[in-house]
């Protein structure tokens, strides 16, 4: 005991001691003196806080550039150790706190021997405009007497009357899903005048849509929304449907304002006033808009990639992309073609076959699988688990650790897990390999992470449909595609012929410029260039090397719109920076931004 208190003070005091000279360092701006810190190889990973961008500085030159640029500005002080640091395997790992100008930050820190191998920093406030929560909550009721009361409910129906007709809001949302939904109400809590469009009917429509076997993928600790976690009763693996119901209740809890059964037609952005012109049609209302900042929140997974093949027009009977896949109940006996082998062609696979259809699945290339267990255990489970939970990590600060991680460091993280779920799954991986499925770890055997990172497609998270297609009970037709489509069949390109009832392309997404290019013009789409990837230089991930995803979550080349979407724990997570950069635009704050992403594919 009484080592093991030593140990933790020295640790302590080591972070505390590094702590000390960083803070002086950089109070006297001796960038020299803050580089001797920092070991040779080292990584900055900063969110908002001295870049307003999400940039991660890789090596001491990137560092010294960025602190050279935004110092001046920033003023960092008061550095703290924050809780008790940790050490593995050499590396001192601790939480810290810190001041800017205008802000408080919080990130984390890991020394090796004695000097910065990672830095991330954070922005977590805004000093001068905290959000009404704790302290600062709403009072709700007005107490004393007052002729000209109005109640809660009277105040909520009187925003929703001028917002938008005599008073324009600060940020329009285009996309109401999970992501429109949880930067609304984080924009909410920093009063920043927001009105998310939404086509559909309903909150959670998005999620509705889908096929109806779709449960989610990630467990309920990785999928918390802000604010409101799921309760302890809800399931590990949310069915779509529960989760459409969920995120309809949080609009209306949450008090957002949120314009369902609203098309956004066509927005554009007038120089002169600095004002985005948006075309709505809300319920066959024709209304302008004309916000400061565009979001465009409308899905990673919204742009469907059909592939066109000869003779798709003479095809006799029915053909759609997984999105607009309505489920299996309408194919009972019927000839299915699923093209594509990742996490759709599965679900809809499976489902095809649990009603007597008679499925096959064209996996072209190469394919990532990982059983949801093996996932949870070895990957997931560290950060986001009941487990994780009751070891004191709650999402929160899972949503911390997983972001000090530069992704350029991030395949050697990961790698140890994957290795291991390939050992432990072995027999499993080798049954699906002699039913002819192509296997893949990633590009580097990185694994799921990366992967999604890199290119958002390319795996399949095994709820049960592996041992179908290893048991040849959905046939699968590896390495090949379809070269011709008939009107009752299909053509493969190595000259055998299907018959097909059915043909669902399960063939992923496009990338989100896509819709800068319909709602905003091509124009524009081309300026912003590409979003999601690093610039891995992997499959569909072209380098260079950006370090960061490309244009989500920051500003970009196109004044003041910015992209929005991910994953739940992505939403949840960097809506909060977002937010933060919206706010500070709107009070005025100065945000100068270091390093604006250059553009190295328009699409
Ligand atoms: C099959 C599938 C399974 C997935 N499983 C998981 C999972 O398990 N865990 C996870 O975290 N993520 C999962 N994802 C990924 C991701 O979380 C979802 O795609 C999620 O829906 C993304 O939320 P979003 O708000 O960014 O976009 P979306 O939910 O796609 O919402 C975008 C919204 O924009 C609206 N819109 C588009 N254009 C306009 C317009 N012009 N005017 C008005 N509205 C418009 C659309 O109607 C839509 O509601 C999955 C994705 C798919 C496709």
């Amino acid at each position: 005991m009484m080592t093991r208190t030593l140990n933790q003070d020295v640790l302590n005091q080591d972070v505390r001691q590094w702590l000390e000279r960083f803070e002086s360092s950089l109070e006297q701006h001796d960038i020299l003196q803050v580089m001797s810190l920092f070991g040779e190889e080292c990584y900055w990973r900063d969110l908002v806080a001295f870049t307003w961008n999400l940039k991660t500085m890789e090596g001491k030159d990137e560092i010294q550039s960025m602190l050279n640029a935004s110092l001046p500005e920033t003023r960092p002080c008061n550095w703290q150790l924050e809780g008790d640091a940790s050490e593995a395997n050499g590396v001192i790992e601790a939480w810290i706190t810190f001041d800017t100008e205008v802000a408080k930050g919080r990130g984390m820190l890991r020394l090796k021997d004695g000097q910065c191998w990672t830095l991330l920093t954070t922005m977590q406030e805004l000093k001068d405009y905290p959000e009404s929560l704790g302290l600062h909550r709403p009072k709700g009721a007005k107490h004393g007497a007052n002729k000209q009361r109005e109640t809660w409910l009277e105040a909520r129906q009187r925003e929703e009357a001028e917002l938008g007709y005599s008073r324009q809001p600060y940020c329009v949302i285009i996309g109401g899903g999970q992501g429109g939904i949880g930067l609304a109400a984080r924009l909410k809590q920093l009063d920043v005048p927001t009105i998310v469009i939404e086509k559909n009917p309903r909150a959670g429509d998005s999620w509705r849509n889908r096929y109806k076997s779709l449960c989610l993928h990630d467990p309920v600790w990785y999928d918390h929304l802000p604010y409101i976690p799921f309760p302890e009763n809800w399931p590990v693996f949310a069915p779509k449907d529960k989760l459409g119901d969920w995120l309809e209740m949080y609009t209306k809890v949450m008090e957002l304002n949120y314009w369902s059964s609203t098309e956004c037609e066509g927005a554009s952005f007038d120089e002169a006033s600095g004002e985005w012109i948006v075309k709505v049609n809300r319920n066959g209302e024709h209304i302008t808009l004309r916000p400061h900042q565009l979001v465009l929140a409308t899905g990673m997974s919204g742009m469907p990639n059909v592939p066109s093949f000869p003779g798709a027009e003479t095809f006799e009977g029915e053909q759609h992309h997984s999105s607009r896949h309505p489920g299996p109940d309408a194919y009972r006996g019927k000839r299915c073609i699923v093209v594509g082998g990742n996490n759709s062609a599965h679900d809809i696979c499976a489902a095809l076959w649990e009603h007597d259809a008679d499925v096959t699945m064209l996996q072209r290339s190469s394919t990532h699988v990982v059983k949801s267990d093996s996932l949870m255990e070895e990957a997931l489970g560290p950060l986001y688990s009941e487990e994780a939970v009751r070891n004191g990590i709650s999402h929160d600060k899972a949503d911390f650790i997983f972001a000090s991680i530069p992704y350029k460091v991030l395949p050697d993280f990961q790698r140890p897990a994957f290795d291991a779920i390939r050992e432990r799954d072995a027999e499993f991986y080798r049954k699906l390999e002699k039913a002819g499925f192509l296997l893949d770890f990633g590009a580097d055997d990185s694994g799921l992470f990366l992967k999604y990172l890199r290119r958002g497609s390319g795996y399949y998270i095994d709820v049960g449909a592996c041992d179908l297609v290893a048991n040849g009970d959905i046939k699968l037709r590896s390495g090949v595609s379809i070269e011709r489509i008939n009107p009752r069949s299909v053509t493969l390109t190595d000259g055998s012929e299907l018959p097909a009832d059915l043909i669902v392309y399960a063939t992923g997404y496009g990338s989100m410029n896509g819709w800068a290019a319909r709602i905003i013009s091509q124009e524009v789409a081309d300026k912003v260039g590409k979003c999601w990837g690093l610039g891995s230089d992997t499959p569909k991930d072209p380098g260079p090397w950006e370090g960061e995803l490309r244009n989500m979550w920051k500003p970009t080349q196109q004044q003041a719109l910015w992209f929005h979407g991910g994953n739940l724990h992505q939403s949840r997570h960097y809506s909060k920076y977002l937010a933060l950069q919206l706010k500070a635009r709107m009070e005025g704050v100065p945000t100068p931004v270091y390093g604006l992403q250059e553009v190295h594919h328009p699409s």
